[in-house]
């Protein structure tokens, strides 16, 4: 096992669309604790491939009592709305308030390429939204409107140059 570099906002991968999981096999076993890795050492509840440079349809996660590998992630269902803090390890955990739905019911492929569905609230719930978005290129910077993403992204910037 081994942490990998954490891509950090604007790198392309992070923007991509991901592609599919297909092989279920050792090496992306690896992958995978190498994530949950990388995850744990950063303090954070999720990690998606992209964000380790990969072009890849896949998220590991531990939040809220939720812990799981997600290959091929879809969100299937969602209701509600809630509104908290987001950040993300890629965007130099600076946080913002993001709304989202309250539940989400997401399906998954496991290691051995077995589908499963799984519902979360809260915190886990966004978890599941806020991996699944990696997987399609897609930020939780992008659901914020842009004033506020302008002046996060700066914020962001800002932290960069103080390492
Ligand atoms: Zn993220």
């Amino acid at each position: 096992m081994a942490v990998r570099k954490i891509t950090e906002y604007p790198e392309e991968v992070l923007g991509k669309v991901g592609q599919p999981v297909t092989k279920f096999d050792a090496a992306l076993a690896g992958l995978c604790a190498d994530m949950f890795e990388t995850m744990y050492d950063a303090e954070g509840v999720g990690l998606a491939a992209p964000q380790i440079g990969l072009n890849l349809r896949l998220f590991v996660m531990d939040c809220d009592g939720i812990k799981l590998i997600a290959a091929n992630p879809e969100v299937i269902f969602t209701e509600g709305e809630q509104s908290s803090h987001e950040g993300c390890l890629s965007v130099g955990k600076v946080p913002a308030v993001v709304v989202r739905p309250m539940k989400a019911r997401l399906r998954a492929q496991d290691l051995k390429g077995e589908w499963f569905e799984r519902d979360a609230e809260g915190y886990a719930a966004r978890a599941f939204m806020h991996e699944t978005d990696h997987c399609n290129g897609k930020l939780f910077i992008d659901h914020l409107p842009k004033l506020r993403r302008e002046m996060l992204v700066k914020k962001f910037k800002k932290e960069k140059t103080w390492k």
